[in-house]
């Protein structure tokens, strides 16, 4: 086990309702969900947060782009609309520092967000 909960559920150390795996990234249903849809895809290499990237993970961050874009589309909320987020940091109310997409749909939502 490690210290960090998104490194162990990518790991199948930890239980979580995943929905998509490959090599490089998993998405999972968020336990605390804030929409009928709602899923974090997660890259397997630990990097803590948006704010922490490099010029190195440049494939990898659209990686998780087009993933969350396809789960949008295998959900069946990507017509109607969908949010993909990254928190990055305290303002933005992150709290799990394993950078996360956060995938949301299935209802509208207000901008600008709280
Ligand atoms: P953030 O606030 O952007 O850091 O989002 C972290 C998200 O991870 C929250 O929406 C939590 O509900 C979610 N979360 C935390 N632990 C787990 C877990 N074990 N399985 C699934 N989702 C989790
Ligand atoms: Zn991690």
């Amino acid at each position: 086990m490690s210290s960090c909960i998104f490194c162990d559920i990518a790991a199948g150390h930890t239980d979580a309702e995943l929905v998509l795996e490959d090599e490089r990234a998993v998405a999972f249903a968020d336990i605390n969900p804030q929409a009928p849809v709602h899923l974090l895809v997660i890259p397997r290499k630990h990097i803590a947060s948006l704010a922490e990237a490099s010029e190195e993970d440049e494939d990898l961050l659209g990686h998780l782009l087009l993933l969350g874009a396809r789960l949008a589309r295998e959900q069946g909320i990507q017509d109607a609309g969908f949010r993909a987020v990254f928190n990055t940091n305290a303002h933005a109310g992150q709290t799990v520092y394993h950078i996360h997409l956060h995938i949301l749909g299935g209802r509208s939502m207000k901008w600008p967000p709280g």
